[in-house]
């Protein structure tokens, strides 16, 4: 008998584990999209959800200011979420002249932001420095006490060596090298702190809050200075067995091009990226523009600029192409500082898709421009805490039925 009641019992743990995961990942859902999404029973997932209730760890909303159920029409079935009490997480995003913070609830709403220009390639200290005061700052504008903090999700600008979370670049973030970032902003939050790059965190952005939402496969781009992906593959991201998977920006184009950082020749990024990009525009004015301005330029119909940006797009468009020939999916969502030229960048890539992957690669894809500009890393960090890992949120938010009950 006591171990059929201890199965029982663990085979209830798993259940409830099961809907605050998958609650967890919408951030918003009906009783029927758990039971879809979990295989469970429709009455299992409402017993779990009335624990949950009885808990205070999940809330009912009304229909109207709460996403798009799964199920599509007719009248709109009652969505729950888990409940503001139940914590918060937080996202951190180093750039090269700026720290990000916000703060979300595990209804995926955003709480709060804070923003502050600085020169964070200068000395890791000051960054660090300045993302724990901004913490701070924004957990108090979204009333989030520090021990409701579920997790921290951090952004880097460079190379991340997985999965001690250690900058390994001079050339990109000369004042970060060999510093543990993670292993310090946990110990300087007391809050446990995951790290992933840029790319990355642009595909979770996109997967959890914007253009990738209910997708199970696509492909993030970000264009930049340098260029790099992120894979959504089966609904998960796919970081290859060191972390590097993505590395688009590498993929070669001439023997006989210009010398990379990566210390190949002839990479997409040699050509293609902010850079060559505003080098060339530069050159041929013979005045110092930024990337800001050569989208501004190609904006206002001035025929360089757009040329420039209309080669890059095509050569990106070339890696994508391949990259669709490999892994299939439904989109590719373009996003990093370049994607704000919108059409004159967009329509190359969907051009050269078309002419050089093969023709039903071509057909499942389309190509938009990310969701979320200079805020797509931060929103990212908060999607890594929301979205993986998965068991252990779930285990922290479970664990609190059982205090609570
Ligand atoms: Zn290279």
């Amino acid at each position: 008998m006591g171990t059929e009641r201890g199965s029982l019992r663990s085979l209830r743990d798993a259940n409830r584990r099961r809907v605050i995961e998958a609650l967890g990942q919408r951030g918003v859902a009906s009783r029927a999209d758990l039971a879809r999404a979990t295989g469970l029973s429709r009455s299992t997932v409402s017993s779990v959800v009335a624990d949950l209730q009885r808990a205070g760890l999940v809330a009912e909303r009304s229909g109207t200011d709460a996403v798009v159920h799964e199920a599509g029409v007719g009248r709109p079935p009652v969505l729950i979420s888990l409940d503001r009490s139940a914590g918060g997480v937080v996202g951190i995003d180093f750039g090269h002249s700026h720290v990000a913070v916000a703060v979300a609830d595990l209804s995926h709403t955003v709480l709060a932001e804070r923003w502050e220009e600085l020169d964070v390639d200068h000395a890791a200290t000051d960054g660090l420095d300045a993302a724990v005061r901004l913490v701070e700052q924004a957990l108090a504008d979204a009333d989030l006490p520090e021990d409701r903090v579920l997790g921290v999700g951090m952004g880097l600008p460079g190379p991340i060596h997985m999965p001690g979370g250690t900058v390994g670049s001079t050339s990109i973030l000369p004042g970060w090298v060999g510093v543990d970032a993670r292993a310090v902003m946990s110990e300087r939050l007391g809050m446990p702190v995951r790290v992933e790059n840029d790319a990355n965190l642009g595909a979770l952005a996109e997967l959890v809050f914007g253009a990738g939402r209910g997708l199970s496969d696509f492909v993030y781009i970000k264009v930049s200075s340098g260029i790099g992906a992120g894979f959504v593959i089966g609904g998960r991201l796919h970081r290859g067995v060191g972390g590097t998977a993505g590395e688009i920006g590498h993929t070669q184009f001439s023997d006989s091009g210009f010398v990379c950082r990566c210390g190949n020749r002839g990479c997409l990024e040699t050509t293609s990226a902010a850079g060559p990009i505003t080098t060339a525009v530069s050159a041929a004015r013979g005045e110092r523009v930024n990337v800001a301005q050569v989208i501004e330029l190609a904006r206002a119909g001035d025929a360089l600029a757009q040329r420039v940006l209309a080669d890059a797009g095509r050569a990106i468009g070339v890696a994508v192409a391949n990259l669709c020939n490999l892994l299939n999916p439904q989109r590719v969502i373009v996003g990093g500082e370049l994607s704000a030229a919108g059409d004159v960048l967009l329509v190359p890539i969907v051009d050269s898709l078309r002419r050089h992957a093969i023709p039903t690669a071509a057909a499942d894809v389309d190509v938009v421009a990310g969701q979320f500009g200079k805020r797509a890393e931060v929103m990212g960090a908060l999607a890594v805490v929301l979205r993986e890992p998965r068991h252990e949120l779930a285990s922290t938010v479970a664990e609190a039925v059982g205090e609570r009950a």
